[in-house]
């Protein structure tokens, strides 16, 4: 089975597009863009909860094209702790009161906005008021109403907008990309997508409350099921309809906790979902005319793992948040495609709304009407 290696990945995407060179010209734009620490542009991340603690900050140690210059946190022993820890300085420290005078921070260019889903809107909001690049966290908001004021503040703002959707970067899922793109094994007939884990923990974190996470395993695990299915097919779905079980409902007072999608395609390809709060499962299978290709783990952190029908798939693990950061910056940077951009928030959250809608109608089939390509990499509508 062919590899695609990282460093021949990178060198392909730095050739960049229509034919000009990017490689050549980047020092110079890098420059242009941002006179800091190692010409890197700066990041602060809000929220420095779980992911950003375990997860953002570590990787942007190692990223190439940004670094993290500034926190905002509504704890002040994290503030001290984080400042010691990476050498942030305190005028590079917010609160979420002092958080608009970030404006005024030369040495922060983009805002990775880490909350709870319900703080997504203002946060991102108020960081393109301020002027700063935005990377918002899935899923992009609580409805379809609060991802269209999240994409109008940016395109006022004329700031760029991307999601944290970090398997965009990651090589095993841009190998399945390829697939789709060059039709290895032809069209996709059935894809069947599972993202869930088993939930027991504190029955008070706000995953589990409605109002601060506007959903449960549907818009936590559901999205990367979603995603899987949509870059799996190389398509946008054009209908969908939903089922909800509730097996453990002492525990899952506010939230849905097991739910099933089937998607219809265009091309005449079929889809499945399965998300939960009470099952462990990660995989992403599709079944195509001649052959077929799997994901297994297919969102986890790391390792992700792969097979085809022509054999297994091996590639250099790396940090996806490092890989997904790096991206964005070069975007920036570089004008090359943003490979998440807000739309495709958007886009998941009018199928996580169709699939709830769906389900409060008894498994009606919901049509899906997008533009062609809406949401994928680098679409502007
Ligand atoms: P977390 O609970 O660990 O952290 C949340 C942070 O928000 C904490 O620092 C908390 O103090 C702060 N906060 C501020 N106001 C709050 C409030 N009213 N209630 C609760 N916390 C409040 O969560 P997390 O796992 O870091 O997730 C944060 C965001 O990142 C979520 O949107 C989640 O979906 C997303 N996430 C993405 C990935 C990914 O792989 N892309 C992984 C994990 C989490």
């Amino acid at each position: 089975m062919k590899k695609l290696g990282r460093r021949k990945f990178n060198t392909t995407l730095l050739k960049g597009v229509g034919g000009i060179s990017l490689a050549a010209n980047a020092p110079i734009a890098c420059a242009m863009a941002t006179n800091k620490k190692e010409n890197k542009l700066g990041v602060a991340l809000v929220g420095l909860g779980s992911y950003s603690t375990y997860q953002l900050a570590p990787a942007l140690q190692n990223t190439q094209y940004c670094h993290l210059a500034g926190i905002v946190t509504g704890t002040p022993s994290k503030a001290r702790l984080w400042s010691q820890q990476y050498d942030i300085a305190q005028e590079h420290i917010y609160d979420y009161d002092s958080f608009d005078t970030i404006a005024n921070d030369d040495s922060i260019d983009v805002v990775y906005v880490v909350l709870p889903n319900s703080m997504h809107a203002e946060f991102c909001i108020r960081a393109a008021k301020a002027g700063k690049h935005v990377i918002c966290e899935k899923p992009m908001a609580m409805n379809v109403e609060e991802c269209d004021a999240i994409l109008e503040a940016c395109e006022n703002a004329g700031v760029r907008l991307g999601m944290g959707y970090r398997l965009h970067s990651e090589p095993y899922t841009q190998e399945i990309q390829r697939y789709v793109r060059e039709k290895t094994f032809g069209n996709v007939r059935y894809i069947t997508a599972e993202a869930g884990y088993y939930s027991a923990s504190d029955p008070q974190q706000w995953r589990l409350d409605k109002k601060r996470s506007g959903g449960g395993a549907l818009v936590n695990m559901g999205v990367y099921a979603i995603q899987s299915i949509i870059y799996g097919t190389g398509e946008n779905p054009i209908s969908v309809s939903a089922q909800e079980y509730s097996t453990r409902p002492d525990y899952f007072k506010d939230t849905d906790e097991t739910i099933t999608a089937q998607f219809q395609f265009k091309s005449g390809a079929v889809g499945n979902i399965m998300t939960s709060h009470n099952v462990s499962a990660n995989r992403l299978k599709a079944f195509c005319e001649s052959g077929w290709y799997e994901l297994d783990p297919a969102s986890t952190y790391i390792p992700l793992a792969g097979r085809t029908s022509q054999g297994v798939l091996e590639f250099e693990q790396e940090s996806q948040q490092q890989l997904q950061m790096d991206d964005f910056a070069k975007h920036i940077l570089f004008d090359m495609p943003n490979l998440v951009p807000g739309e495709m928030g958007k886009r998941d959250m009018i199928i996580v709304e169709a699939i709830y809608k769906s389900i409060a109608e008894g498994g009606t089939t919901q049509p899906l009407d997008f533009a062609p390509g809406y949401g994928f990499a680098s679409s502007r509508y």
